[in-house]
């Protein structure tokens, strides 16, 4: 294609020389809706507006290409220019204009049009973020209070140090897919009632791998078991997910990285008992402590506090000690601690306590059943 008759990438999207890459995708993505040939089928204008502009996203997407571009204009990328024919991009940059749509179908495009069109485009696969991996792991409750740093081994896929992630026998290369001419797709029928499907040979790939690696059997990725440091933040609860990004499965053609989820469960405490995040614990009183509202010590996350009962607390009351509770994950605040007061009742009682427990009673005569309303079903 010649130079001079090539328009300027950023006229062609409608862009100043400045433009911020949001604005670079805001402008290809309102163009791209205008003219997809999804929706202007057998319109040959528009086919070839929306083949301009893929190729001037195409490069102005890339910030290594764009100052290239700004530098030298098209010239940057025809053949002999720099480093010699063939190295230039490295992404098929060469084959623009020579093979039809095959050729647009370029890096950046298949993300921004996964989002516009509401699943993959059809076409050889572009460039698809690693796949996530979860991974769970179990924390004591003061872990998930205090937070913790912890090691984990991580079964992961990663590119195959043989061919370094192609698929390929080193010394061979994937070649484009005779059947679908490296679009990935083939299409059927014509006019409004045509569609694309993916293509059988490659599945959609575009290329086939003829020499398949022989380290990884063509699948470009080989499992290894890695520690990795996790920092499991304070706050965390049963099925928490803490993300760690870039740590998942290797991207495909250029994509990036999945990322690593770690799902954590919390063992159960033999003291504590958590509702979200507040703790539960029970305390037992005498009668004495509970008539008189004393204080008692209680065991608390942060260690011993002193508790004042209010005087005259029943068994089964709550009583709440501010703050002493889980951290809210990512957040400010943190939960409470209720104390479930149980009385005891004193037993093997010496005859001098049960002359005591006597003088008490006639001195507090109410009856604490008076409010029991209920006097039980009929005869049987
Ligand atoms: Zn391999
Ligand atoms: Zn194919």
């Amino acid at each position: 294609m010649a130079t001079d008759t090539k328009k300027d990438y950023y006229e062609v999207l409608g862009l100043n020389r400045n433009a911020t890459s949001a604005e670079l995708k805001k402008a290809f993505r309102k163009l791209a809706r205008k003219y997809h040939p999804d929706v202007n089928p057998n319109d040959k204008v528009s086919e070839q507006k929306f083949k301009e502009m893929n190729e001037a996203y195409e490069v102005l997407s890339d910030p290594k290409k764009r100052k290239q571009y700004d530098q030298f204009g098209h010239a940057a990328f025809e053949q002999g220019f720099g480093q010699g024919p063939g190295t230039g991009g490295g992404y098929g940059f060469e084959g623009f204009g020579g093979q039809g749509t095959g050729g647009f179908q370029a890096r950046g495009f298949e993300d921004i049009f996964g989002n516009l069109f509401g699943g993959r485009a059809a076409g050889p696969m572009g460039p698809q973020k690693g796949e996530d991996i979860t991974y769970t792991v179990e924390v004591d409750l003061e872990d998930a209070i205090f937070g913790r740093a912890m090691q984990v081994d991580l079964q992961r896929e990663v590119n195959c140090a043989v061919c370094g992630g192609s698929g390929a026998q080193p010394g061979t290369k994937p070649r484009t897919c005779a059947t679908c001419q490296g679009t990935g797709s083939i299409s059927q029928g014509r006019g409004f009632m045509h569609f694309s499907q993916t293509c059988p040979t490659c599945r959609g790939e575009g290329t086939v791998n003829p020499n398949p690696c022989r380290a990884c059997g063509g699948s470009g990725l080989t499992s290894k078991s890695e520690k990795i440091n996790v920092k499991i933040p304070a706050g965390v609860d049963n099925g928490s997910k803490v993300r760690m990004a870039g740590m998942g499965a290797p991207g495909v053609n250029g994509g990036p990285p999945g990322d690593v989820y770690i799902i954590t469960r919390v063992r159960p405490h033999s003291y504590f008992e958590r509702k979200g995040d507040n703790l539960h614990s029970q305390v037992k009183v005498t009668v004495k402590e509970a008539a008189l509202g004393e204080k008692i010590e209680i065991p608390t996350v942060d260690g011993m506090v002193m508790l004042t009962m209010p005087p005259g607390v029943q068994s089964g009351q709550q009583l709440k000690l501010k703050g002493k509770g889980v951290p809210h994950l990512g957040g400010a605040g943190v939960g409470d601690h209720y104390v479930t007061i149980h009385v005891v009742t004193p037993t093997n009682i010496s005859e001098k306590g049960i002359e005591l427990l006597r003088e008490l009673d006639r001195m507090h005569p109410e009856n604490p059943r008076q409010d029991t309303i209920f006097r039980g079903f009929r005869k049987r």
